[in-house]
């Protein structure tokens, strides 16, 4: 029994004993293939402690793709959930949360991008309503991601232990060749621009060119491609060459004053993919002190779509590194931009098998932080740099030549108006201002002696006096001038052709718009004593549906300019707050309103580009109907209101703008669009230049019923001088017929509901006594005469816009908790005529 038992013991501590020995050879074999089983924890590590900042991500494309940007229809913790839903890259997505915590990334450029089909015709609004999506994906995770648009912060954030998200645009057809949307980019917080997609821009040719015969025949950069390089420097935007020509990477590299990079691309020489970059344009990447960030895909690192493990990468880094040296090289992975990754660096969560990988090849510590961040920091920063350095230096005016857009490109865009005005006004200007000043001396003493005498006695009598004072202590604020559209028609928008002081000089027959005279100069403004103004960025019906949207941001852009050129009489504003600030500095408050609706091109992530842009009225239509809302021609027929105000998605348009605080401008719709409006907005609204239909039947004025259902919305009317609209006679009208509007407003309403809203440089005639921008004391002179009172009149003049805005303002701040609306116009109720320059989503 003894034995017996000592055998059973026996045999079974030898069959432990055996499957130990197995498990421990099972175990074994791989350890000894693995180098050193420390370089996983040590690559993991070191990713903790430096940040690893990847040059190139598709998510937003992915996101846009799969989900059509709803975010109610994807949970970002945890995609691969939902595998069999996706398509795209062989129904797998690369990139969550779950695996972004498992891979260790530091910071990661994420990138806007709209495909080639877009190109030439809707790619700006795609690129923006991308930028939009990636905005409130960061903020949806504030625990995780955080935005971030300078090196500085993204050091910051990566110690906070978040993701610092950068965002990239992918690409150059996102610009529409114009400086103006290359500087709107930057100021939304783009921070690099990939030159072209896989397919040429009017300015520059891509990669696809390459695998032409005489590939460099077709040119690189042209000089409106060197100026986009130019201005991309001086802005602080980060040139990427990822995706273009070898020409246009050489003229670019030429170009540039800045480091470049390849935000992902990889060797060619390993592998002669066009996408790739050869040897001598590394030698001239090391000497621009640029940066090429590795791409993941297969189809680049091993030149085979369907095989590729993370040794090709290795090999692809340790072939820069012995190329060019260790500071010019990145991680650009392309991560669900592209179909096949490598075995080993499936997704995301691999990040920390590739350094584990490259300290088994070898790699220093020290080498291996800088592939991480420390290179591409290194590149930010100087480029950051390098616009500092600069910062006196003007945007560029410079508008690509007509010539240099072919026929494929001028289907969907509204062509500049050739320039008019003749250059030497300036110089003429220019030669007589000795003259000028000695004879403005002569003067100013004279009036300066009579004004002393007179003053004194004339002080309280003065109508004229008491309206300047009570313009000086109160600010005017007027809804509506269109100087913006009158730089636009006149000086196509080149700062280097107009001096904003005086326009009084030119020559009038030099003038197109208004009649032979510009409305509104600096001369004329501070003798108007405007407090504030509301500059409507306008583009006309003709770029419905084709390139409004680009259009609206270069009006914003020009706008922006002015207000910062003459900074000692604008004051940039987007609040009540900031209103009452200017004003007190003794600055003309600049606030910015859009008209009109065909700005966001059916798109409510637009509308809040537009808002995020210091946007802050919109007004609905212009005079053509948009595919959500009809406009006041419509009235002019019969059965007006068959033609129906707002669609449900022109509901949404008006919930969105409350929820961001946007006023909802009702000038120029239709009626049933009023009343519609009217009915849905929980926020006050405003006419930004309207004046009364009672007074001159026009369909561009508002209707009693109307004025009372404003009246109960708490809104404002803005009464417009225009001759058409006051006297119903565009030759002929008078102050005293924009009085008439005033007191039939305030007789039918009361007081709370009017301000002035002139339209200025907007409408080409303007009553007698109301010329211009200087004469808006004369109004209020003419209204205390009549015996308005002064409280009242400081109502009209801005206070009863100041407290609409900061109404909409609280509703606004009411709604902070609530998501910004996902939805999306119906294909059907855009119109085939408007369809033709839009890529469906
Ligand atoms: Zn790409
Ligand atoms: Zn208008």
């Amino acid at each position: 029994m003894e034995y017996t038992k000592l055998n059973k013991y026996l045999l079974i501590a030898t069959l432990v004993a055996c499957i130990a020995l197995i498990l421990a050879l099972a175990i074994g074999i791989p350890l000894t293939q693995n180098k050193n089983p420390n370089n996983e924890l040590k690559a993991r590590r070191l990713l903790n402690q430096y940040p690893l900042i990847d040059g190139h991500n598709d998510l937003p494309s992915m996101v846009r793709k799969n989900f059509k940007n709803k975010f109610n229809e994807f949970d970002f913790n945890d995609l691969n959930k939902i595998r069999d839903k996706l398509n795209g890259t062989e129904g797998v997505t690369h990139t969550d949360v779950l695996r972004l915590k498992q891979g260790k990334l530091g910071a990661q450029f994420w990138a806007a991008y709209a495909s080639c089909e877009s190109l030439a015709k809707d790619a700006t609004r795609i690129h923006l309503e991308q930028l939009d999506m990636m905005k409130r994906l960061i903020k949806k995770f504030p625990h995780f991601l955080k935005y971030v648009d300078n090196s500085k912060d993204l050091i910051k954030v990566f110690n906070e232990g978040k993701i610092a998200s950068l965002i990239g645009l992918e690409s150059g057809h996102a610009i529409d060749s114009s400086l103006a949307i290359l500087r709107i980019f930057y100021n939304l917080g783009v921070r690099y621009m990939t030159l072209t997609h896989n397919c040429d821009v009017p300015w520059a040719t891509n990669n696809r060119v390459d695998r032409l015969p005489n590939s460099t025949d077709y040119g690189g950069l042209t000089d409106f491609g060197r100026k986009v390089i130019q201005e991309m420097n001086r802005l602080g935007m980060i040139v990427d060459l990822s995706h273009v020509s070898y020409q246009t990477m050489l003229d670019a590299l030429d170009e540039s004053k800045a480091p470049v990079m390849f935000s992902h691309s990889s060797v060619y020489s390993l592998c002669n993919h066009v996408r790739n970059v050869r040897d001598d344009v590394l030698l001239k990447l090391k000497a621009n002190q640029g940066i090429i960030m590795i791409n993941f895909y297969n189809g680049f690192v091993a030149c085979d779509e369907n095989n590729g493990t993370v040794m090709n990468v290795v090999e692809h880094l340790n072939k820069v590194k012995e190329l060019i040296g260790i500071d010019n090289i990145g991680i650009g992975s392309d991560f669900d931009g592209v179909p096949n990754t490598p075995d080993g660096l499936d997704d995301v969560s691999k990040y920390p098998n590739l350094f584990k990988k490259l300290l088994d090849a070898g790699w220093s510590e020290n080498e291996l932080i800088k592939l991480a961040g420390g290179n591409i920091l290194r590149v930010l920063s100087q480029v950051e740099n390098y616009a500092a350095s600069v910062k006196q230096f003007s945007p560029l005016d410079d508008i690509i030549s007509q010539n240099d857009l072919q026929p494929e490109f001028k289907k969907c865009r509204t062509l500049l108006k050739s320039l008019k005005m003749s250059n030497n006004w300036i110089k003429v200007k220019l030669s007589n201002r000795k003259d000028y000043v000695i004879t403005a001396c002569f003067f100013l003493a004279f009036c300066l002696v009579i004004g002393l005498t007179l003053g004194v006695v004339l002080r309280e009598t003065n109508n004229l006096t008491k309206a300047r004072k009570l313009l000086e202590n109160n600010p005017l604020i007027d809804g509506h001038n269109d100087l913006p559209y009158m730089i636009r028609e006149n000086f196509q928008n080149r700062f280097g052709k107009f001096d904003l002081n005086d326009f009084s000089k030119i020559d009038p027959f030099e003038i197109q718009g208004t009649d032979g005279v510009i409305h509104t100069d600096i001369l004329r403004l501070k003798k108007g004593k405007l407090g504030g103004q509301f500059w409507a960025s306008y583009a006309d019906c003709n770029s419905t549906g084709k390139d409004a949207v680009r259009l609206h941001l270069e009006q914003i852009d020009v706008i922006k300019r002015y207000i910062k050129k003459y900074n000692q009489v604008f004051q940039y504003a987007t609040s009540s707050k900031e209103i009452k600030d200017a004003f007190k500095r003794g600055k003309i408050a600049s606030l910015i309103g859009v008209e009109s609706g065909h700005a966001i091109d059916s798109s409510l992530a637009v509308l809040r580009i537009f808002y995020n842009l210091g946007a802050r009225y919109m007004t609905l239509t212009h005079n053509c109907d948009v595919p959500w809302a009809t406009n006041n021609r419509v009235d002019r027929l019969p059965n007006s209101t068959d033609y129906g105000g707002l669609t449900d998605f022109g509901r949404k348009v008006i919930q969105e703008m409350n929820r961001l605080g946007m006023i909802v401008d009702l000038s120029h719709v239709s009626y049933q669009t009023m009343l519609d409006a009217l009915d849905e907005s929980k926020a006050p609204v405003m006419f930004s230049h309207s004046s009364v239909y009672s007074l001159c039947n026009h369909v561009r004025n508002v209707r009693d019923d109307v004025l009372l259902k404003l009246k109960a919305n708490q809104g404002i009317i803005m009464i417009n001088f225009y001759n058409g609209f006051v006297a119903c006679d565009s030759n002929n009208a008078s102050i005293t017929n924009v009085i008439e509007h005033l007191n039939y407003v305030k007789n039918l309403i009361g007081i709370d509901h009017i301000g002035i809203g002139s339209d200025y440089d907007g409408v080409d005639k303007t009553p007698r006594g109301l010329e211009d921008v200087s004469k808006f004391p004369g109004l209020f002179q003419k209204l205390l005469d009549l015996k308005w009172s002064e409280e009242d009149l400081i109502k009209l003049a801005g206070g009863n816009i100041l407290r609409v805005i900061s109404q909409v303002e609280k509703y606004s701040q009411s709604m902070i908790r609530s998501e910004p609306l996902d939805d999306i116009i119906k294909q059907d109720d855009i119109k085939p005529e408007l369809k033709k320059c839009r890529t469906s989503f």
